[in-house]
């Protein structure tokens, strides 16, 4: 198993860390900020083994090396991006697998938000830390991928087993409810979550991790080979990855 914290950090990030007990052996995804994570490793003994990379902006690996410099932590990203991660130790492409005491993390390319993103799966802990790409009722960004790249992305991860729970790197969830209930209003799963979401808003509560199930239910980014969203788009007889394409850039403009 895994104890898996929850660090907030800036508006809305979530920087995650990880600790397999066994061994005691640690690991941080996507540290943004290093005080952040330092103070939380303080009654760890400050134990660091490792930082899980998904992606290369600023607000995921900001801490990247003030974190290596005072725990002698080691760095994992994506290799086909390596050039972009300082210091990196270990780049990763699809299907490699990272150790992090008796637990195992096996890496899945996941471009689209950027060109060389990852995600983690821990598949005995039925854990995915996927950054960017796939986000509580929504997903990232295209910076550097088109939407056939992110589709096919977000495909990869909805073979995942339905109880997967998703660590995102934000929260994100209110305000992606509100754009995926006004593409698909009539959704009964979809206004189920968002008086969950709403609820937990309103008490300061986290609404990460979902569980791929959930997401797969409600998330209109991962509902786009329904052929009703299709119909209500506008778009019967498109593509699942076409469907994809506009319900991202209808996100991009929706205020
Ligand atoms: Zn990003």
């Amino acid at each position: 198993m895994l104890d898996i914290q929850r660090l907030p950090a800036f508006d809305d990030n979530y920087l995650w860390l990880l600790r397999e007990p066994s061994s005691g052996a640690v690991a941080v995804v996507d540290p943004g900020d290093a005080e952040v994570v330092l103070a939380a490793l303080s009654p760890l003994g400050g134990r660091l083994d490792w930082i899980l990379n998904t992606h290369h902006h600023p607000d995921h690996v900001g801490g990247n090396l003030a974190l290596k410099q005072a725990t002698g932590c080691r760095i994992a990203g994506p290799a086909k991006d390596a050039a972009r991660f300082p210091s990196i130790d270990r780049g990763v492409v699809e299907g490699d697998t990272l150790a992090l005491g008796a637990s195992s993390a096996r890496v899945i390319e996941t471009p689209g938000h950027t060109r060389g993103h990852i995600s983690w799966w821990f598949e005995a802990e039925h854990a995915l830390f996927c950054g960017d790409t796939l986000f509580s009722l929504g997903c990232g960004r295209l910076f550097e991928g088109d939407a056939d790249t992110m589709w096919r992305s977000l495909s990869k991860l909805m073979a995942l087993p339905d109880a997967t729970r998703v660590y995102c790197a934000h929260e994100y969830t209110l305000a992606n409810a509100r754009f995926a209930l006004a593409v698909d209003p009539d959704h009964a799963p979809l206004r189920a979550r968002f008086a969950e979401v709403k609820a937990l808003r309103a008490r300061g509560a986290p609404t990460v991790p979902s569980t791929l199930g959930e997401e797969k239910a409600c998330n209109p980014f991962l509902r786009a080979g329904d052929p009703a969203l299709a119909a209500r788009l506008g778009l019967a007889g498109a593509s699942a990855a076409a469907v994809f394409g506009e319900l991202r850039r209808r996100k991009d403009g929706f205020r």
